[in-house]
């Protein structure tokens, strides 16, 4: 494993702690309280929250700024040298988003080192038990810190069910190699998800030392990105991220036995989803539960008329088309004046589109000529724009930077 655990070894029953209906600062206290923080002293602990978007507190897409507040307090009391990192996702400048998310406020206020951890080289891991995954480019602070802290936002997920704590790591992965999970071939003979099994093979190495699950502000539907905001002021606690994620399953009306790379991590021992074999506080903790909407099946529901042949695609080109239609539905009928439908192609599976085709993705590039094509893995809203209105894009610096040694 990479990082050290806050489990104590002599433990097989993971403790969870829950609170709710005091605020994020006050929450988030509340459910460290219980947790025993003795080993921390004099070590480095890295806070790795979910800023890998440029986006709001509220908006139920980064953590709450209060909640990194007051583990940076909470974990500074306690002894320990603190700093917080992220990689986000291709195209996000991850001090926009640590601003916008109101971290970089938060951080400044108690003088907390912010890393970029995109900015040095990756360290290859090795994935010994990898049944998709073999090695992965971690980014190096992971390496050095003594803990690691994830602390993500209560989400649902359009391809995972929903990305706690154990997914969250995945912005632990060095640049455009996140996209790696993304990209691999159908697993033969089984109907499994491979972005699924990616995630479980991930949690063989990057599993935190603790988990901080932010549900001041959660997003249900069409998360990670585009879905609504859902208050719910709860945050949830413990040093076995499986265990967390699981009651935050509960919390939000769902269960950890049918999120796929929850079961298959806690199957392949990684944590406990068992709610049997965890203690829970406080014992009125399911009263807070308050169901999440799922997220819907078909993203032409919301776009009359525009088309989305979406066949194979994975959560980051729809992500990433359900937020450029959202953002410029109206205006993209400029650039198409003769057609009354415009058809939108994402994803591995197609053979054949009609003429005219918006082919968004690297997926989608055998088929270039049918169309428009938009080249990325996954393209960021701002190259799709250029592609239809021929004004140029803003780069992510991803593309500039793949092979420049530290
Ligand atoms: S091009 Fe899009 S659908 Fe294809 S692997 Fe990349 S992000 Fe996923």
């Amino acid at each position: 494993m990479v990082v050290e655990s806050l489990h104590p070894q002599d433990s097989s029953l993971p403790t969870v702690s829950v609170a709710q209906g005091n605020g994020a600062y006050a929450n988030t206290r509340g459910a460290l309280e219980p947790v025993d923080l003795s080993m921390i002293r004099g070590k480095r602990v890295l806070l790795k929250p979910n800023a890998g978007r440029v986006a709001a507190p509220g908006s139920g897409v980064t953590t709450h700024p209060e909640v990194v507040a007051a583990a940076i307090d909470v974990f500074r009391e306690a002894g320990a040298d603190v700093a917080i990192g992220e990689s986000p996702i291709i195209g996000v400048q991850v001090q926009e988003a640590f601003e916008t998310a109101g971290i970089t406020s938060v951080a400044a206020q108690r003088d907390c080192p912010l890393i970029d951890m995109d900015r040095r080289r990756f360290v290859e891991v090795a994935v010994p038990d990898g049944r998709v995954l073999h090695s992965l480019r971690v980014c190096p602070e992971v390496l050095e810190f003594d803990f690691v802290v994830s602390i993500p936002v209560m989400k649902m997920h359009m391809h995972t069910g929903v990305t706690l704590a154990v997914k969250n790591m995945k912005g632990c992965l060095w640049r455009r190699s996140k996209v790696k999970l993304h990209m691999l071939p159908p697993i033969a003979g089984s109907d499994e998800k491979p972005i699924d099994v990616a995630i479980a093979d991930m949690s063989s190495i990057l599993r935190p030392s603790l988990a901080i699950i932010d549900g001041t502000v959660g997003m249900e539907g069409l998360g990670p990105s585009a879905g609504q905001a859902k208050p719910v002021d709860v945050v949830v606690a413990s040093a076995d991220a499986f265990a967390a994620d699981a009651v935050a399953c509960q919390l939000m009306g769902t269960d950890a036995g049918r999120i796929p790379h929850l079961r298959m991590g806690a199957e392949r021992g990684f944590g406990v989803i068992d709610l049997a074999r965890m203690r829970i506080t406080p014992d009125n903790w399911r009263d807070w539960i308050s169901p999440f909407a799922p997220p819907p099946e078909n993203l032409t529901i919301q776009f009359p008329n525009i088309t989305v042949l979406d066949d194979n695609s994975c959560s980051a080109c729809q992500s990433t088309l359900l937020l450029f239609l959202k953002r410029h539905k109206d205006r993209i009928f400029d650039y198409f004046p003769s057609q009354s439908t415009i058809n939108i192609a994402i994803g591995k599976g197609h053979t054949d589109l009609p003429q005219g085709t918006l082919c968004i993705g690297n997926c989608t590039a055998n088929l270039r000529e049918m169309g428009i094509f938009v080249p990325g893995c996954p393209p960021v809203g701002s190259q799709i724009l250029s592609a239809v209105s021929g004004e140029p894009a803003v780069d992510g610096r991803d593309n500039r930077m793949d092979d420049e040694k530290p």
